[in-house]
């Protein structure tokens, strides 16, 4: 939510001109206050990259074909992006995946080159249409920020969409993207690099805080643990060593995804035991508690996003 409220603030702050400089330039440092625009890199393979900052994560995976980037940020953060890309190799950029449609992940797209082929779920392209904000962070003062690719006459948008499984390349170059179910949208993809024992989660596991299931775009709060589960077993069969998550500095486990699955039922059912006592959603938000038992968890109250994924649990339980 933070970050979000963060974008808006800069948006609201520069107002269009901001908007348009970052569209035109990528850094847009010229645009008055705004902060350098700095993504930093972590190494995990020789060849496989993830970069961080203005947005949700990034992974890099350089074939012998080209680049292929797992998600490209806020808006204006597409060209940062694309120079640090250049820092670490000279191939081009061939093929962007999207894991969802949120703005902080897609909307760096509109930046790169016009060839570049863009993969996602064919929920997420039918999000992606419309740009709906995420029903569990406030929007900015003004209103959601418009549409980045009606903006930019569809550039950036999806080429090639799958609805359960799509393998693409061969070897040890493989990517394969599954979709297990409904959870922070209904197109929520997973990224599994094979050769390389990676799975790029993104924002199903954001990191070790509350979820957020997006009910704008057809997100599940009833469901979300059980896809979690499906991604963990699939990691688990698969040797997946390494999980890249939306939005934290470090990569997590298999054991914390399985971990994150049990906390979010735990979430879930104490909305759900709530509604059923006869609750108001805010005082089911007033009386939640992070468990104890989850070590290691960002506890921060977080009103707004419980209130949010409470609405849309209470209206998915009988
Ligand atoms: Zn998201």
């Amino acid at each position: 939510m933070r970050r979000h409220m963060v974008l808006g603030a800069i948006l609201l702050a520069g107002g269009l001109s901001v908007t348009a400089a970052a569209r035109q330039q990528g850094g847009g440092q010229q645009a008055g206050a705004q902060a350098p625009r700095v993504v930093t890199v972590d190494k995990i393979k020789d060849n496989f990259y993830v970069m961080k900052g203005g947005g949700g994560n990034s992974s890099v995976f350089i074939t012998g074909n080209g680049v292929v980037v797992v998600d490209t940020k806020n808006p204006g953060w597409g060209q940062p992006l694309l120079e640090k890309i250049k820092s670490v190799t000279d191939k081009p950029v061939v093929m962007i995946i999207n894991t969802h449609t949120h703005g902080d992940h897609v909307s760096g797209n509109v930046e790169f080159p016009a060839n570049v082929e863009v993969v996602t779920h064919e929920n997420t392209k039918k999000n992606m249409e419309a740009m709906r904000p995420a029903s569990f962070v406030a929007p900015p003062a003004g209103g959601p920020p418009p549409n980045i690719f009606t903006q930019n006459k569809g550039r950036g948008m999806p080429t090639r969409t799958y609805t359960s499984v799509m393998r693409l390349g061969s070897g040890d170059e493989r990517i394969d993207l599954r979709y297990f179910g409904r959870a922070h949208t209904n197109g929520d993809t997973f990224v599994v690099f094979p050769a390389l024992g990676i799975m790029h989660a993104a924002d199903v596991f954001p990191n070790k805080g509350v979820p957020g299931a997006d009910s704008n775009n057809g997100g599940s709060g009833v469901e979300y643990s059980a896809t979690l589960r499906k991604a963990a077993d699939f990691a688990a069969k698969n040797k997946i060593a390494t999980i890249i998550n939306g939005h934290n500095d470090t990569p997590s486990t298999v054991a914390d995804m399985r971990e994150y699955s049990r906390f979010v039922a735990d979430y879930v059912a104490y909305a759900q035991r709530a509604k059923r006592a006869g609750k108001s959603v805010d005082e089911a938000v007033a009386g939640w508690k992070f468990p104890a038992k989850y070590t290691g968890y960002n506890t921060t109250a977080n009103a707004a996003r419980d209130k949010a994924n409470f609405e849309l649990i209470y209206k998915e339980t009988k």
